[in-house]
């Protein structure tokens, strides 16, 4: 049997090895605390359960229109106006499985084999795989930790080729916790218009955005120019709702037509059932939302307190999203010269499983997620930190 050499090009998702080396050492008795987790650690609101359970009882168990049911659509439409005050239909609306589903599905329709993507780092681990699998060619844009991990126009234009199609942004970022301001989203977005370049703005941590910071989006910018940008969101980190797979597409309704082809002859719908929770989550309410905005916040707080007093480690404080990706090169030796080898020695000898930042494109760096309790996260940072200085 051959597997296609598509296929062969592609890399299996970077953190599977430290949840292998993870679990190993739980199996062995030992005890292991998780910073690697990319999910909040709430549960789903109660009235988004209810909902999925009155359709179950209703017996909504039927395929469904392929981008979603129109009561979905227009939720998502709405969506954008409730909070961004953006007007949108629900034919700019299409419903895939998961934000994952949604980039994908967007990088198959917007890619020609050989266009150029750029992606700026560091970046979510699935960009670059994806835009191989569509046969085109990432093109990695650096930043860097005194700019707070954010894209600049000048190292932007000079990645710039005549084969670049596409630019993706991602606010609030993972790995980083970076966030764009609207006023620095504004002029990227002008500047690759005044280019021909298509924005991918991934903006499935759009909730998670932490004072005095405020929130930002494209999505104005896309109700001006519906041909020159796609949003991606999600109810998975926003609203707590990771294992429910729904990601959303705010677009061009020619590119939702397009994204609708893809998903028609591959996935279908997303399950009926979890369209109706999803018209719950989006119609609110959204106490929990803010519930989780102040416990992520006072989490990052504290994590960002603890890290920076290590000498040597270079701490951008972000304010989105539930992560930090620091610095820590200056802790690195003969024996862990590099970000996956600095988080064996960590899980093996603090017992804290973390990323590498090799996955997410800068090796210097190592990815913390803060969605955990208070307490344990106090207590894991001593650990690393411990481990860090040999103590
Ligand atoms: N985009 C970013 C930046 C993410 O961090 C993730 C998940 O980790 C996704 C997209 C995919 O989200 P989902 O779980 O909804 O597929």
């Amino acid at each position: 049997m051959k597997i296609s050499e598509r296929l062969m090009r592609a890399k299996p998702s970077a953190t599977l090895a430290v949840n292998a080396k993870a679990q190993e050492l739980r199996a062995q008795g030992k005890e292991i605390v998780s910073l690697a987790v990319g999910e909040p650690d709430f549960g789903t609101p109660k009235h988004v359960c209810e909902a999925m359970k009155k359709a179950v009882d209703e017996g909504f168990t039927r395929y469904t229109p392929v981008p979603g049911i129109p009561e979905l659509r227009k939720a998502i439409a709405d969506y954008y106006g409730k909070f961004y005050g953006a007007k949108a239909l629900a034919e700019n609306t299409i419903v895939s499985n998961g934000g994952k589903h949604s980039l994908y599905n967007l990088f198959m329709a917007l890619i020609n084999p050989g266009d150029e993507v750029l992606i700026p780092a560091p970046y979510w681990v699935s960009y670059p795989s994806m835009v191989e699998l569509a046969e085109g060619k990432p093109v990695i844009v650096p930043t860097t930790a005194e700019s707070g991990f954010l894209a600049d126009i000048e190292t932007l234009e000079a990645a710039c080729t005549d084969r670049t199609r596409v630019l993706v942004l991602n606010t609030p970022s993972n790995p980083t916790g970076g966030h764009y301001p609207q006023a620095h989203l504004d002029e990227i977005a002008a500047w690759a218009k005044s280019k021909g370049i298509f924005i991918i703005s991934d903006e499935v941590y759009d909730r998670l955005v932490y004072a005095p910071a405020e929130y930002s989006t494209l999505c104005n910018f896309w109700e001006k120019n519906p041909e020159d940008v796609a949003i991606v969101g999600a109810l998975s980190k926003s609203f707590s709702m990771t294992g429910w797979r729904v990601g959303t597409t705010l677009a061009h309704v020619d590119l939702v037509k397009a994204m609708t082809k893809i998903q028609s002859q591959s996935t279908s719908n997303v399950n009926s059932m979890t369209q109706k929770a999803a018209v719950a989550a989006f119609e609110g309410p959204w106490d929990l939302v803010d519930e989780m905005k102040v416990a992520f916040q006072r989490r990052r707080d504290l994590a960002y307190d603890i890290i920076s007093s290590w000498p040597g480690a270079v701490c951008p404080k972000p304010n989105g999203a539930f992560y930090l990706f620091p610095v820590l090169d200056a802790f690195y030796t003969e024996e862990t010269p590099d970000s996956a080898s600095m988080c064996t020695k960590i899980l093996e000898e603090a017992g804290v499983a973390l990323v590498p930042g090799s996955a997410f494109g800068d090796d210097r760096c190592i990815r913390f997620s803060y969605a955990v309790d208070d307490e344990v996260l106090r207590k894991s940072l001593e650990k690393i930190g411990n481990v860090l200085m040999n103590k």
